[in-house]
């Protein structure tokens, strides 16, 4: 179980986009719980006001340190001591599976979203612990990069997909992409599906699928599949 709590000034569009579907469904089965804390509820300011100006001069507003720091207060008193905090930022390590992974083992998880010109430096020395982000560019707010890490933690959960098996086969998982994959009908727009699927013949398929993960990766993902082969040729090396 992994209990994720989010610090936003949006807490209805994080509700909204993780409460449908798979994780939805591992809610309500107890498998992980999600919440959104309205950082705007815990500002001490009369008039609900939770930025101002940066010190300096600059374009933009800047949210401000109390009201970051009491919300996260009001989480951090309910959870686990030393509950890890990921402040979701363009300037920060870039979100990549293997760290989905570690994060799946934690007991709660707390997701700061900044908003504006981000937030002020001196709340972010106090409670952060890692600097997260989804890739090179930038976006209007934190929201939707808490929401696409915390729908890959969440999938690697125990119980939260149906079947166990998928996580372990899918793309990056070994540094190869998963293998091309086909339903019925067996022939569509005259495309046939690869006749070893449909030999029954398992030991042959498995080694089809590997040898198109690889040939996919190596084209798609040539810095991957770098990685994969250094890999592969050092265990081959050490048996
Ligand atoms: N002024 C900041 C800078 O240049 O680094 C960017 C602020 S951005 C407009 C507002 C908020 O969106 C950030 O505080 C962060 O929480 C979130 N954000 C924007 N891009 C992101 C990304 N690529 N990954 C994670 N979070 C991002």
């Amino acid at each position: 179980m992994v209990n994720f709590h989010v610090l936003t000034l949006f807490p209805e569009m994080v509700m909204q986009g993780l409460h449908t579907s798979i994780l939805g469904r591992a809610v309500e089965r107890q498998h992980i719980s999600i919440e959104a804390v309205n950082i705007r509820d815990y500002t001490t300011d009369k008039h609900g006001k939770v930025d101002d100006y940066t010190y300096g001069g600059g374009a933009g507003m800047l949210m401000q340190a109390q009201p970051v720091y009491d919300a996260w207060l009001s989480v951090a008193e309910r959870t686990a001591s030393k509950a890890r905090v990921i402040y979701v930022t363009p300037q920060g390590q870039t979100f990549h599976q293997e760290m989905a992974k570690e994060f799946a083992k934690e007991e709660d998880l707390i997701f700061l979203c900044g908003h504006y010109e981000g937030i002020d430096e001196r709340v972010l020395e106090e409670i952060v612990t890692d600097y997260v982000s989804i890739g090179d560019y930038v976006l209007t707010g934190g929201e939707l990069p808490a929401m696409v890490m915390i729908d890959a933690v969440a999938r690697l959960v125990p119980g939260v997909l149906h079947n166990d098996e998928s996580a372990a086969t899918e793309s990056f998982h070994n540094d190869l992409l998963e293998y091309p994959q086909y339903s019925r009908p067996e022939v569509w727009r005259d495309k046939r599906v690869p006749e070893i699927l449909l030999s029954g013949n398992h030991a042959k398929v498995d080694e089809w699928r590997l040898a198109q993960s690889i040939e996919r990766t190596r084209q798609r993902r040539p810095d991957l599949y770098e990685k994969w082969e250094t890999r592969h040729f050092q265990q081959e090396f050490t048996q």
